[in-house]
């Protein structure tokens, strides 16, 4: 037993605890929980816990269901929202195959693996995540629908308001299972929220989104709300994305700074911009997942729709932000593609995988766009060489489909399993016939 180990056990007896939640995630992005008692928790530590993966969506297939749940002790807390008479506490796990290898279906291995790549090439990458929401009154939409908290907008104050008293509980509680919050704000459509989490390496960003999304929910139910990642909620308001900052170091040393050079960026952020901008229309389908994220990416509302890149332009896919000179370590890149229903591993695997391969096989980045890219038009683009995102989710599984890069960053498995999963969604969406129809033709023809 490691020490990591021994300290999860003193732990568990010295605070009382009376559950052990043992937390992965399934292909989708759905966070599974099993809870163990805690006599159980060192037999575990030692041996994983058996589960039928065959019933975890994209996991296993029937003849090979028997998997192992083994939890990371690194990622031991104590969950705030359950009652101090029983505490209850949480573990990440990875995935084990019954030889206890390393399953190549576990969400959490696939990012793991692209981040020892990057180790490999002498780079740490640290991300810190930007993510909105939406919190309703409940769960059931209104004549179709949904029925936000307030009225307010971007940035505004709004005096014993339903979502600020929220974020404060969110915040409070993030910081107790030692998630640092960075900026929270209203923003800009009704109830809609955006909380930015400190930066962290990417793995445990991941882990914390995973923990956020749980921390919101919760939170929203005790107070009586609904809280959803759902991209695109509304028609006429803006969506919900999950930007994210990345950044990578060399050692101590931000990898992407260069004093000076053209925005300070280095030649390895060029190539890491370039090698995301050149597959972002593969992994779309990875990035943006579902139906809805496809509204939100052509829906206007300061979302990307164009791949593109620029210095401070939000219209860009990927954004240079401004910083102080004097702070070269902050130098970063904000993805702004990626929604806030993701699968936070694959989908950060996907733009670090995409990036490390700019910087190995030296893409050249194209011209910095300072354009508003939303307000050009289509010859103006084309003109440009500036390309579409895909348009559907058809579109993006047509384009995943073909792409080496998203195979080989995913693995076999997780490859196939994603697309199976996202042309069944497909499939049932396009024989659906939709209010929208109903009211455009039906009367008409
Ligand atoms: N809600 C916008 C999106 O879906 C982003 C707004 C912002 O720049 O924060 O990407
Ligand atoms: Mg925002
Ligand atoms: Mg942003």
């Amino acid at each position: 037993m490691d020490r990591q180990q021994e300290f999860v056990l003193r732990t568990i007896e010295e605070r009382d605890v009376r559950f052990v939640r043992l937390w992965f995630t399934d292909v989708v992005g759905a966070l599974k929980s099993v809870a163990l008692a805690p006599a159980e928790v060192e037999g575990v530590f030692s041996e994983g816990l058996g589960f039928d993966g065959s019933s975890i969506e994209g996991f296993s297939r029937v003849f090979e269901s028997d998997m192992l749940l083994r939890p990371d002790p690194s990622t031991f807390q104590i969950l705030p929202w359950r009652s101090e008479d029983e505490p209850t506490s949480r573990m990440f796990c990875d995935i084990l195959t019954p030889d206890q290898e390393i399953s190549a279906a576990d969400p959490r291995a696939v990012l793991r693996r692209q981040l020892d790549r990057a180790a490999d090439m002498g780079f740490t990458c640290y991300t810190h995540p930007e993510i909105e929401f939406y919190l309703l009154d409940s769960e059931r939409a209104e004549g179709g629908v949904p029925v936000p908290v307030d009225q307010a907008g971007y940035f505004d104050h709004v005096t014993g308001s339903v979502s600020q008293d929220f974020r404060r509980h969110v915040v409070s509680m993030l910081e107790s299972v030692g998630i640092s919050v960075e900026f929270s704000h209203h923003e800009a459509g009704p109830g809609q929220n955006e909380i930015d989490l400190r930066y962290a390496d990417a793995l445990t960003t991941a882990d914390n989104i995973m923990t956020f999304r749980t921390v919101i929910k919760e939170v929203a139910v005790m107070q009586g709300k609904y809280a959803t990642f759902m991209p695109k909620p509304f028609t006429e308001h803006p969506g919900s994305g999950m930007h994210t900052h990345f950044g990578l170091f060399e050692g101590d040393a931000n990898a992407f700074y260069a004093p000076n050079a053209e925005y300070n960026l280095s030649k390895i952020a060029r190539q890491f911009i370039a090698g995301v901008l050149a597959h972002a229309a593969e992994f779309t389908a990875v990035t943006n997942q579902f139906v809805n994220s496809y509204k939100r990416l052509w829906g206007g509302g300061e979302a990307p729709s164009h791949i593109s890149w620029g210095h401070n332009n939000r219209s860009a896919l990927m954004r240079v932000p401004l910083y102080k000179p004097t702070k070269g370590g902050s130098a970063r890149v904000e993805f702004r593609g990626v929604d806030s229903a993701a699968n936070p591993y694959l989908a950060y695997a996907m733009v670090i995988g995409a990036g490390l391969k700019g910087i190995q096989e030296e893409y050249e980045l194209p011209e910095a766009i300072t354009e508003d890219v939303w307000s050009l038009t289509t010859a103006e683009r084309k003109a440009m060489g500036i390309k579409p995102l895909p348009g559907t989710l058809h579109d993006a599984i047509r384009q995943m489909e073909e792409s080496e890069l998203v195979a080989e960053v995913l693995g076999e498995q997780v490859f196939e399993n994603l697309l199976r999963n996202k042309q069944a969604e497909w499939d049932d969406y396009r024989v659906n016939v939709s209010p929208f129809e109903i009211q455009r033709y039906l009367g008409q023809i």
